[in-house]
């Protein structure tokens, strides 16, 4: 991140302005707003901006600007015509560490001006550090759709009910859920329609009964998270995220996703790692159940579906035997992902008609997958776990009469932007996905229809199909 973001306050601070066309008199009309005290120098000016200045709204100096017009600035604007006069001003702002915009010239200047959607007191900036005009221009437009016109005013209603509610509701959880009912729900929808007095009866109406009612009791949402892609999360698993007091993740949930998630949540990674170190099973049933107790809403996000290898039954019956709510959100599996993104589809007609999720990790009781059925025509076989027992599950495939050639995949890191697919058949797979040092976590899929992926990958940098195949 090149830029870091900030809102400034320039009530009662000197700003310098430093020429005096039009484009000084756009930067001048905002600046007016925040009610900083401006000066402008130049040897000429609009005429608009010397009747702002004839009304006392501002201070101009029709002269060359000069160093000590500098003096005590917080923040310097610059925009004469002559790029050689704007880069000298602008270093010699940057010998006195005042701020400078250098309009149209961003390598002079030390703060860039964002493109904004103005709800007044609500401003939503966008930036693209300058790579793109136009992109900027284009969000900005799609925000502006967006974001209805009466935001600013909801925001200044809504900070007249905290006084309300603060005497009214003493916690500040209660708190926090009662305005997050108003937002989402039919009070700031009628706000926003124009109906104040109906925002406020139902406003109103709600208060009474938040206040009356017991404390929230605690509880879990089992969260799938998807497979990596951020965007693949579901909209519920969005509004979980952004709703939750404590964030329960797994090694395999990626950055983008926590990213999504509410700021001050409180973020704790229950992985478990191989070998030892993480949390174990027992401790993260107690993590939750304490959390929830607590009256805490406790998001246990878990890649892929929480169902599909990822214990979260297990996670529920405990919560089942303390007694403790909970609610489950699915996400898309990571056979799912991959395979939608591998341009692989696990059932197509002509070659499969069953899909099978198996686990590639050795049972510690030495149960073994049904080889015979898994080796069986007309089928589709995903392996999760497997990437270590690859060698493995191979030659079980094959000793159970898989032909050899049957078509073969190991794809890396599905759906994300390093996605890998290696594709080969039965006999040459293992070796290949050695060769190509693919990284966890990864998944095996065998069936015929792995052979589609040659027409039909779509995701990515490329394939890297086996030399036994392209041949
Ligand atoms: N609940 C998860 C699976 C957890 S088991 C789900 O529904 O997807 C972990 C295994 O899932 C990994 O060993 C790997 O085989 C597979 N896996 C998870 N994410 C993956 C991804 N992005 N690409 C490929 N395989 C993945």
């Amino acid at each position: 991140m090149q830029y870091f973001p900030v809102f400034f306050n320039l009530a009662g601070q000197r700003v310098l302005v430093v020429g005096g066309g039009e484009v000084a008199l756009r930067k001048v009309t905002l600046l007016e707003r925040t009610g900083a005290l401006i000066r402008i120098v130049a040897p000429e000016l609009a005429p608009e901006l010397l009747e702002r200045a004839a009304a006392g709204a501002l201070v101009v100096c029709t002269r060359e600007f000069e160093a000590a017009d500098l003096d005590g600035a917080r923040l310097v604007i610059v925009a004469t015509s002559r790029r050689a006069v704007n880069r000298w001003i602008a270093s010699l702002c940057e010998a006195r560490a005042i701020p400078v915009n250098v309009v149209d010239d961003k390598e002079a200047s030390r703060f860039i001006v964002p493109a904004i959607i103005d709800r007044d007191p609500v401003l939503v900036a966008v930036s693209t550090a300058g790579t793109s005009p136009v992109l900027a221009r284009r969000l900005r437009e799609r925000l502006e759709a967006l974001i209805p016109a009466r935001l600013g005013a909801l925001s200044l209603w809504l900070r007249e009910l905290r006084h309300a509610a603060g005497e009214r509701l003493r916690d500040t959880g209660a708190r926090r859920r009662f305005f997050e009912t108003v937002v989402d729900g039919a009070a700031a929808r009628r706000f926003i329609a124009g109906d104040l007095r109906g925002a406020e009866r139902v406003a109103r109406q709600l208060l009474a009964t938040s206040a009356q009612a017991p404390p929230a009791a605690g509880e879990v949402v089992l969260v799938g998270a998807g497979p990596g892609d951020p965007e693949l999360l579901t909209l519920k698993g969005l509004r979980a995220l952004q709703d939750a007091d404590v964030i329960l993740y797994d090694r395999l949930v990626s950055d983008g996703i926590l990213d999504l998630a509410r700021r001050d949540a409180t973020r704790r990674c229950v992985g478990k790692f191989p070998g030892s170190g993480g949390t174990t099973q027992e401790e993260i049933h107690a993590l939750l159940i304490d959390y929830a107790r607590s009256g805490k809403r406790v998001v246990r996000l878990k890649g892929g579906d929480p169902f599909v290898f990822g214990r979260g039954g297990e996670e529920l019956e405990a919560l089942v035997r303390a007694g403790i709510s909970f609610s489950v959100i699915p996400g898309i599996t990571a056979a799912a992902g991959a395979a939608a993104y591998g341009g692989i589809p696990l059932t197509h007609r002509e070659h499969a008609h069953s899909v099978s999720f198996v686990t590639g990790h050795a049972d510690s009781r030495g149960i073994e997958p049904d080889w015979r059925a898994l080796a069986a025509p007309r089928q589709t076989a995903v392996f999760y776990m497997g990437l270590a027992r690859l060698g493995d599950i191979v030659a079980a495939l094959l000793a159970h009469g898989a032909p050899a050639e049957r078509p073969a995949a190991v794809v890396s890191q599905g759906t994300a932007d390093a996605q890998r697919v290696v594709t080969a058949t039965l006999a040459t797979i293992a070796d290949e996905a050695d060769a190509a040092r693919l990284p966890a976590p990864a998944l095996l899929i065998v069936g015929d229809v792995v052979a589609l992926h040659s027409q039909l990958a779509w995701f990515g940098p490329g394939t890297e199909t086996s030399l036994s195949q392209s041949a």
